[in-house]
């Protein structure tokens, strides 16, 4: 599934291929969207904005209406040329939105509602900008309350659940729980204010990082920023502990672990030494 950081240069990437200019051609495979198109057609109107909130990518269009995307695994966003040819199959197309210069298309995008400023604000699963690692309105005290309410849970998972802070997939929620040396499998209610605080700058300083203008499509949180030569490298290699299980710890030297974590059963990765639980208990990996 897309980061936080994905949708984010998504949405960047559409944004300057889209907003100021009118929009000269609409196309959904999808009766709703076309139910929209038809009663407020898009064509004539622009894109005013496009912005990603966690893994939700919005287009907002002057008539005052706003398409919210979700790729869940499989969706993307392409953009094109007019008259370029599409790297997936035209059946895959979901959404295209035209201008005279670009073509932006949607492929098997799963999820795509229309929206007005109200229903859009009153949507439980799309999250503010305000709980968004990347937007400017993030509110890192707010976001810590939210997280002390999940007490009960596993650190590893409370970084998952996007209503609490959106943008941190899966790789970064163990590269945030390694930079802090915070065990993944703690409760949150035996973190102290200050982890809780580390943790949550920890989120927006990684993920931030990966959405520079020379960001590459891979996560980096270790090693600095390298240009890849080959899509052959090793995921691992620009992480600190994600996808190196039995690989030694790039700070101590001990066994990078991994483990399968929360409800939905999600891989995560942690150093025993870096990373002691704070009763000193062991966790297998
Ligand atoms: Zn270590």
């Amino acid at each position: 599934m897309p980061e936080g950081d994905t949708i984010f240069r998504t949405a960047r990437a559409l944004g300057r291929a889209l907003v100021g200019k009118p929009i000269t051609g609409f196309r959904s495979t999808y009766p709703k969207l076309t139910r929209f198109d038809d009663d407020t057609p898009l064509a004539g109107q622009c894109v005013e904005l496009v912005e990603s909130r966690g893994k939700w990518l919005l287009i907002h269009f002057s008539g005052g209406g706003t398409l919210a995307t979700h790729m869940l695994m499989s969706g993307s966003w392409h953009i094109y040329r007019p008259g370029e040819r599409w790297q997936q199959p035209h059946v895959n197309m979901r959404i295209v939105i035209e201008n005279s210069e670009y073509i932006a298309v949607g492929f098997r995008v799963p999820v795509a509602e229309m929206h007005t400023a109200l229903s859009l604000a009153r949507h439980s699963k799309i999250p503010r900008p305000a709980m968004d690692v990347l937007s400017a309105e993030f509110d890192a005290e707010a976001t810590a309350r939210r997280m002390v309410a999940h007490g009960t849970e596993e650190i590893g998972d409370v970084l998952l659940h996007q209503e609490v802070m959106a943008g941190v997939g899966n790789v970064f929620k163990s590269e945030i729980c390694f930079v802090t040396g915070i065990n993944p499998f703690c409760k949150v209610a035996a973190l102290e204010e200050k982890n809780v605080a580390a943790l949550i700058s920890a989120a927006q300083r990684l993920v931030k990082a990966n959405v520079l203008e020379d960001s590459g499509d891979s996560i980096v949180t270790y090693g600095g920023r390298k240009r890849r030569t080959t899509h052959e490298s090793d995921p691992g290699e620009s992480l600190w502990v994600y996808g190196r299980k039995g690989e030694p710890c790039r700070r101590c030297g001990g066994l990078i672990r991994r483990r399968l974590q929360g409800p939905d059963a999600r891989v995560t990765f942690w150093c025993g030494r870096c990373q002691p639980m704070p009763d000193g208990s062991e966790i297998d990996g």
